[in-house]
């Protein structure tokens, strides 16, 4: 995601940069070039316009040209322009309200609304809420039942299913039954089209009058660029939405659809899908978006992800064994196993400042997960003694744990000089305090 718009960007940036002084007519070219990569990258062509006008307007001032780092002032402009295109502030779902909070979730067919029901209903319930999910989309065949096989995964209720029911009965079914027995949150996953139509708009909003919803999300698949924009612009004049959630941010959308979706809806990105699993789902902070279209990373993100996939205890045992300097074999394999729950070296690299070009050599090549895998194989192919004592690792035992694991030799030297390497930093952190000292430099 936004990897071309990115590059492009960081090009004209670089020039920019590059040279002690700037003119007007530099700052100017350079804005076109900006437009140019936004339209490329499927933002809406009056969003670019209004976009490049601005940041323009502000650049080719005074105060900026005569300053000492005249390129550095143009590139903050823009990353502030970028940030309140995005939305300024991050915005949180408006659950606040005497139970039950409704949630209605509006979309096309194929958006990913069933699922991003299902994720928000996750993370809900993770902040101590009893949830009800019910599917309204009697469209599409086995919704309903999808929605209840996502419900058992996440152990969230979900409303039992009555053949032939409309979906204003079932909405009012869902508010009755959501009051009856106490639910904080009712989720209503409404029925999706192909396309947008009077008949979906009237439904969405005879729903809406039965179930007064606190939130009105509409999921918007951000691969498909300009027609999201057009879907997003069609549902903001006919229901009241209060956010959206653009989906497949995983995947290598343009960025268009994002970049774009404040402008045309006046409502903010509240979340991102991340990928197919129920946990895949992340709230929309523009700034840290616009830091990584600038290629200035999320490292924010980055400790974020590395909190949630480091189980509590795992990290309380790492961090007693680390305050002695130790980390063996066992230590590693449990790190290679929270990288995984990261989403592979290849997510983690896009996030870093600097590794976009690794990340994305590392996902063409799909290697990131095979790897982690076969580190994993080796680990698994290791004696007790060995994993504790890798020392204990001749020549010999090299040939059997490559064997054992169907790697070689050479990948298992790479495994322990890996190791070595880990085992260094880790006294390193020692020396700094631990990794409370560690945490403190960041901040
Ligand atoms: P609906 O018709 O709008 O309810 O769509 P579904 O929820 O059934 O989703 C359609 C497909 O998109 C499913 O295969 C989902 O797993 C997939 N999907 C949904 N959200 C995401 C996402 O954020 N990333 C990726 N990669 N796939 C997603």
């Amino acid at each position: 995601m936004f990897d071309s718009l990115s590059d492009r960007l960081g090009g004209v940036f670089d020039r920019l940069r590059g040279r002690g002084a700037l003119t007007e007519a530099d700052v100017r070219g350079a804005m076109r070039e900006v437009r140019i990569a936004l339209l490329e990258a499927d933002v809406a062509l009056p969003v670019a316009r209004a976009f490049v006008d601005k940041v323009t307007e502000e650049a080719v001032g005074q105060n900026v040209l005569r300053s000492v780092t005249p390129g550095q002032q143009v590139v903050k402009i823009v990353n502030d322009a970028l940030v309140e295109m995005l939305g300024s502030d991050s915005a949180d779902l408006n659950l606040d309200v005497t139970p039950p909070a409704v949630v209605m979730m509006v979309g096309l067919q194929g958006s990913g609304k069933t699922t991003t029901t299902a994720k928000l209903s996750r993370l809900v319930k993770k902040r101590g809420k009893k949830v009800l999910m019910a599917s309204l989309d009697v469209n599409r065949p086995a919704a309903q039942e999808q929605l209840a096989v996502l419900g058992t995964q996440i152990e969230v209720a979900t409303l039992p299913i009555v053949a032939g029911q409309q979906p204003v009965d079932i909405a009012r079914r869902a508010m009755q039954s959501a009051k009856l027995q106490g639910f904080d949150v009712v989720m209503l996953d409404t029925a999706g089209r192909l396309h947008v139509d009077q008949a979906l708009m009237d439904e969405m909003k005879a729903v809406a009058d039965i179930s007064k919803p606190d939130e009105i999300l509409l999921v918007v698949d951000s691969l498909t660029g300009q027609d999201a924009v057009n879907v997003a612009t069609n549902f903001s004049q006919q229901v009241p939405l209060t956010g959206v959630v653009l989906t497949r941010m995983d995947g290598d959308a343009r960025g268009g659809a994002a970049l774009s979706m404040r402008a045309v809806t006046g409502k903010p990105i509240k979340f991102a899908g991340v990928g197919e699993k129920l946990d895949a789902i992340e709230p929309f902070h523009p700034k840290r978006v616009a830091g990584r279209i600038l290629g200035m990373g999320d490292v924010v993100s980055l400790v974020e992800r590395a909190a949630e996939a480091i189980q509590a205890d795992d990290a309380e045992k790492m961090a007693a064994r680390m305050a002695k300097g130790q980390f063996d074999m066992n230590d590693l394999r449990s790190q290679l196993a929270q990288m995984r729950r990261m989403g592979g070296l290849g997510a983690l690299a896009g996030m870093i400042p600097g590794m976009k070009k690794a990340q994305a050599a590392m996902a063409a090549s799909n290697m990131d997960e095979r790897i982690l895998l076969r580190m994993d194989a080796m680990i698994g192919s290791m004696t007790i003694k060995e994993r504790a004592k890798p020392e204990l690792l001749n020549a010999k035992r090299k040939i059997r744990v490559a064997k054992g694991s169907g790697t070689t030799v050479q990948d298992v030297n790479k495994l322990l000089k890996m190791h070595q390497e880990m085992a260094t930093a880790m006294k390193r952190i020692k020396k700094m305090g631990g990794i409370k000292g560690l945490a403190a430099m960041l901040g």
